[in-house]
């Protein structure tokens, strides 16, 4: 059996072996990619290359794919007031946000605080297309110019959104829709045209690639960002100043080959460990809690909790029996908050505590069996001696 089982791709995935070898080929490189000598343009070349698998993943053109360092980043470039459309110069007034969306959506990018609204979701964790519709009629009747963003994927339960169907309603209202599908890529489909979406976030290393790339995606090239992010060299069409990350990016793109080539297969693959490792764990302990189970789900994701059990103690306890999993929860300062997305889809806080696993396509049984004796041992424990899961 494996010495640990590495449960946490939701946090981050390992390197693909595609993206090390990029990796490793593009720190040869010597050039900067906006040189016009040889070396420059080989620089040039992995970027472009980058630029066309990334595009490839999500049904794009290239050029409309402008590289950032991190989802995060790309989230507060088009999280901004100042997107121009059809040669509409007013600023978006309104910024709707889905209640479960990520940190980096929640803190509104360059929207002030007030302008921002947020979408409830239902018990299972999915978006209230309902509600949506209000605010957006709301915002029609006062000419209002919203961007609305809404994930693809959540990253604590894995709940699909109903994405194309929101960018129905928003459309029709005059809006624009950003996804943020950074958990989404590589685990289910992710064409920008049949979401309907008009930008779309991806994170590097989410699906493979190294940490430090990002890309904000952009349906179209009326599209118009009048408020770059960095000024400065004039960098990913002027909206990203700064020289490039040359070798993060040629492997964010290697990464982005392989996910698209090997999606199908490494989503069954996680499936079936991911079905195997419920049915232990509901078998385990029957009154356990599966969030959003029956919403549509990412392949590789659980999210539970069970009476009792504390999330911050059994992250621990798992740890030390050498399974790396995460609490829903998101520590800050050295609080643990409870999760916003549990509190939002009306989880009791009883247990809001909750842990995450997530599988990747090198995870094996060898690894779900080694979860599954951890959680034996914690239930055993903690139904003795009442001892916090
Ligand atoms: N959006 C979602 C849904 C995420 O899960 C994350 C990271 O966990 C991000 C955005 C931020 O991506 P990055 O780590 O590249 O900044």
């Amino acid at each position: 059996m494996a010495e640990r089982a590495y449960l946490d791709w939701n946090a981050t995935a390992p390197l693909r072996p595609q993206a090390r070898e990029a990796w490793q080929d593009a720190l040869a490189v010597v050039g900067n990619p906006s040189s016009v000598h040889a070396e420059g343009r080989a620089a040039r070349r992995l970027i472009e290359q980058a630029r066309e698998d990334v595009a490839h993943l999500v049904g794009a053109r290239p050029a409309d794919v402008i590289f950032t360092a991190s989802g995060t980043e790309a989230n507060m470039l088009a999280l901004s007031p100042a997107i121009e459309t059809g040669g509409e110069k007013r600023p978006r007034d309104r910024l709707l946000i889905s209640a479960i969306e990520h940190a980096s959506v929640r803190a509104g990018g360059r929207f002030p605080r007030e302008a921002i609204e947020d979408i409830p979701v239902d018990a299972d964790g999915r978006v209230d297309l309902a509600a949506l519709a209000e605010a957006m009629s709301r915002a029609l009747s006062r000419a209002s110019r919203p961007l609305v963003s809404i994930m693809l994927a959540n990253n604590e339960t894995g709940v699909v959104q109903p994405v194309a169907d929101a960018a129905a309603i928003v459309h029709a209202a005059k809006g624009l829709l950003h996804v943020d599908a950074v958990q989404a890529a590589g685990r289910v489909p992710c064409d920008m045209d049949s979401l309907g979406a008009d930008l779309l976030t991806l994170s590097g290393h989410k699906i493979g690639g190294p940490k430090g790339a990002g890309a904000l995606v952009r349906a179209n090239e009326g599209i118009h960002f009048a408020d770059p992010l960095i000024r400065g060299g004039g960098q990913e069409r002027g909206l990203r100043a700064g020289t490039e990350n040359v070798a993060g990016i040629a492997a964010f793109g290697a990464a982005a080959a392989a996910a698209r080539r090997q999606m199908a297969e490494e989503a069954a693959h996680m499936l079936e460990l991911r079905d195997r490792l419920e049915a232990g764990l509901k078998a385990i302990s029957p009154p356990a809690v599966i969030f959003g189970a029956a919403a549509d789900r990412l392949p590789n994701t659980t999210l539970f909790a069970a009476p009792g059990m504390k999330a911050e103690t059994a992250v621990i306890a798992f740890d030390l029996e050498g399974v790396a999993l995460s609490s829903g929860a998101a520590c800050s300062s050295g609080k643990v908050q409870p999760s916003h997305v549990l509190a939002a889809m009306g989880v009791s806080a009883a247990l809001r505590g909750a842990v995450r696993v997530s599988l990747g396509w090198t995870t094996t049984q060898a690894d779900v069996e080694m979860f599954l004796g951890a959680w034996r041992k914690r239930t055993t424990a903690l139904s003795k001696g009442g001892i916090a899961a």
